[in-house]
């Protein structure tokens, strides 16, 4: 069994718009243990069509299309189906009945142009469209099966999970149930954590397990399969205790959990509360945190200081500290964090100092040199970042940002 998608369009081929349609069913029709061998991009036109029509029913088993079931010229899906089936076009009452209603429902007059919308290839069936005005259309042509759907993203997905699945399922043609589940990471680099998990990702394991990066943040995917969804989740639980049994403290958790999700449920397990001083961020990580629902109980706020006179009058740094070390200096990335702690009356502050780059750089303060601070009750801590000068200022920050968070939550992890 094997599927190929056919996305349908002039402004697809042509570049104006993106094909989001073919991933989205590659996605799901892989879910349901349906392989895709083909994704077929091809525009209106008719001769165009019957090629990639007949080229797909000769090597899949199931072809997926989108788009072209409009009621206007280059709308051309059910003319070719009907050619490739050797059928005449015929008009299904129901469907016509439905098209009229949708247009009553919108008080909205039916041009004569939308009952095209109501032919079908002899012997189709109709697919319903509860949101559109488009018909699917599911038919066979020699041993492939067919599901023409309208090319709007929303319509299509809608009709494909209520029409198209239940027909799979019933014919026994998608009888897997895929899962995907993501652990999350931060603290080490991608090749060092694979390093340690060579036996989690080598081909050919089941359940399989993949490993990306995405901003400094490492993921482990684990692909589950099974006969029910319950079951292709059971068979990735054993998979996932490991992962976080092998790495403990560097596990943030699952799915869309990042470095502030994990450090917000830290801070709201142990009612800490949380303050930030930032200079090289800018303010990324007080937008980090406030990105998340309900942070308002434990983050208290921040102050951005750009300017060494920022730093000491919004947070009380010593002129004479940034004279002798320089702004970029683990004493005043000290100062900041416990400066942002006293005057926000917080239980931990976090800060960071440093050269974001691409300009500003020295032989003894270089791009990406960032020093961070962390103030907690039981005293302060310095570390110091080398990024490298290659990195882009957007890293520097998205880095510095997430490593001075996280190192704030593997300090509550012990508290
Ligand atoms: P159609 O069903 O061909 O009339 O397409 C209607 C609209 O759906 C188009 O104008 C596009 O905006 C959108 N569309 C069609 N095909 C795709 C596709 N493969 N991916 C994303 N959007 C699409
Ligand atoms: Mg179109």
């Amino acid at each position: 069994m094997r599927a190929e998608i056919l996305s349908i369009g002039s402004e697809l081929v042509s570049g104006q718009s993106l094909d989001t349609n073919s991933r989205w069913l590659s996605q799901q029709l892989g879910a349901l243990g349906v392989p895709v061998a083909f994704h077929t991009t091809l525009g209106d036109e008719l001769e165009d069509h019957l090629d990639a029509f007949r080229a797909a029913i000769a090597r899949a088993d199931l072809v997926v299309m989108t788009g072209g079931l409009g009621p206007t010229q280059d709308d051309l899906t059910r003319e070719a189906l009907a050619q490739c089936a050797g059928v005449p076009l015929v008009e299904d009452a129901a469907s016509l009945e439905a098209i009229a209603a949708m247009f009553a429902r919108r008080n909205r007059p039916m041009a004569e142009r939308n009952r095209v919308q109501a032919l079908f290839p002899q012997g189709a069936e109709a697919l319903a469209n509860p949101i559109g005005t488009a018909p699917g259309i599911w038919m066979a042509i020699g041993r492939a099966l067919i599901a023409a759907l309208p090319g709007v993203p929303s319509e299509m997905r809608r009709m494909f999970a209520d029409e198209v699945v239940p027909r799979l399922r019933r014919l026994g043609l998608a009888d897997r149930f895929i899962v995907h589940r993501k652990i999350n990471l931060f603290g080490k680099g991608e090749s060092e954590i694979e390093a340690q998990a060579l036996d989690l990702t080598a081909r050919g394991r089941v359940p399989e397990v993949g490993i990306t990066a995405h901003e400094a943040t490492i993921s482990f995917r684990i692909t589950g399969g099974g006969s029910t969804e319950a079951e292709a989740l059971a068979s990735t639980d054993s998979t996932a205790a490991m992962i976080r049994e092998r790495f403990g403290p560097l596990v943030l958790g699952e799915g869309t959990v990042d470095v502030p999700e994990a450090l917000a449920a830290q801070l709201a397990r142990s009612g800490a509360t949380l303050a930030t001083a930032e200079s090289c961020t800018g303010g990324l990580m007080a937008s980090l945190l406030t990105a998340i629902p309900g942070i308002s109980s434990s983050y208290l706020g921040g102050a951005v200081t750009y300017s060494n006179a920022s730093k000491s009058e919004l947070l009380g740094v010593p002129p004479g500290l940034i004279e002798a070390h320089g702004a970029v200096s683990a004493e005043v990335a000290a100062a900041m964090a416990e400066g942002a702690r006293a005057r926000l009356g917080a239980t931990i502050a976090v800060s960071a100092t440093g050269v974001a780059g691409p300009g500003g750089g020295t032989p003894e303060k270089p791009v990406g040199l960032v020093y961070l601070g962390l103030a907690t009750p039981a005293g302060t801590e310095t570390r110091r970042l080398e990024m490298g000068p290659e990195r882009p200022r957007e890293f520097i920050q998205i880095y510095s940002a997430k490593t001075a968070l996280n190192w704030a939550r593997l300090a509550l992890l012990d508290a």
